[in-house]
């Protein structure tokens, strides 16, 4: 029986546990497949302040972990297979660690950029091949840059990317685009995107150095074609990783979990949600670092059996 479990590795996962390992609560991280997160995916990280020189993405989850380890937070591996909420304590089941019990839960539980599933995609993922603009745009500065897809993520990373590159040339499957239209326009008027429409990605070209372009079938002729480059923006949207919660929390239409606006309460009082698993909007390092300080402050409060939040004091 803990006090508190927290399910989740990333940023916001390790955060709250820092925050709530000093004070003294003692908490049990789960680790799941993919220890560390999204950030253990990307190469350098320049943008986490305190590290003038940039930190490697690996590098920086693994010091957060010795950080909570070293206060006391005790870590085991295991995919959460479910969480009955339902009643207290809580109870959650964990491959290959049974059955565990606790008074409060922090879901920390990330969203999984999508990819393409197309060749060679995912063998080059750090060496050409991004789902992060802010992330490794920098390292394409005077390039020229492919952004797939035709949402809103699409528009903006493509804008964005102008800021470092030649020329970005927008890839999407169709001629119609998801996107808003101020988005869009916002994108044609940038006279450094070029619009690759009615092109499917087939596969990505890569030799020893990275990634050298994109082969993709034009849907009006058939023909195979080659786009060089060497950096590849895949935008094709999130999924926030929730599915073991089997509904029990609220989440908007697109999955994520709903938080009450300022703090990181959920609809069941003793659940907290920190992280990308809340937040499509901002989804940086240190954002999820800070809501997960947020939960950790959140649950603590909880767990002394006080208001979370004085909402009198607001008014
Ligand atoms: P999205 O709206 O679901 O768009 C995904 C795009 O990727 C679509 O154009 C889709 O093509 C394409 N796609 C999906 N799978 C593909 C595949 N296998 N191969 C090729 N193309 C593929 O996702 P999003 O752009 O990430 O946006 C998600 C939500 O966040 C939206 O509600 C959006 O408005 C919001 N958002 C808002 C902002 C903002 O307002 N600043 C910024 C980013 C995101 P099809 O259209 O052909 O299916």
């Amino acid at each position: 029986m803990y006090k508190s479990i927290i399910i989740g590795t990333g940023p916001a996962g390790l955060t709250a546990a820092i925050y709530l390992a000093r004070a003294n609560m003692n908490p049990l991280v789960i680790e799941g497949p993919e220890p560390g997160g999204q950030l253990t995916t990307t190469t350098e990280v320049e943008n986490f302040p305190g590290f003038p020189e940039g930190i490697m993405g690996p590098d920086l989850m693994a010091n957060m972990r010795k950080q909570a380890e070293r206060f006391g937070a005790e870590f085991r591996t295991g995919w959460v297979n479910s969480v009955d909420m339902s009643k207290r304590p809580f109870t959650l089941q964990v491959e290959g660690q049974g059955e565990l019990q606790a008074e409060s839960i922090i879901i920390s539980t990330g969203a999984s950029a999508k990819y393409l599933g197309i060749a060679n995609e995912r063998e080059n993922v750090g060496r050409g091949v991004s789902t992060c603009a802010t992330c490794d745009g920098f390292f394409f500065r005077g390039k020229k840059i492919i952004v797939v897809g035709g949402g809103d993520s699409a528009m903006e990373e493509a804008n964005f990317l102008t800021r470092f590159a030649s020329e970005v040339v927008l890839v999407h499957r169709r001629e119609e685009m998801r996107a808003s239209k101020i988005m869009q326009d916002r994108a044609r008027e940038n006279g450094k995107i070029s619009w690759s429409l009615n092109r499917t990605p087939l596969e990505v070209v890569a030799g020893d150095m990275g990634v050298t372009g994109l082969k993709v079938r034009n849907n009006e002729t058939g023909e195979e074609e080659l786009i060089e480059t060497n950096g590849i923006f895949v935008a094709i949207g999130h999924t926030p990783n929730t599915k073991f919660l089997n509904g029990q929390l609220e989440t908007d239409e697109t999955g994520y979990l709903i938080v009450k606006p300022g703090t990181s309460e959920t609809n069941i009082p003793g659940v907290f949600a920190c992280g990308d698993v809340q937040d499509h909007k901002y989804r940086q390092a240190i954002t999820a670092a800070g809501s997960g300080c947020m939960a950790a402050l959140d649950c603590e409060k909880y767990l002394e059996g006080q208001p979370v939040h004085d909402w009198s004091q607001s008014l």
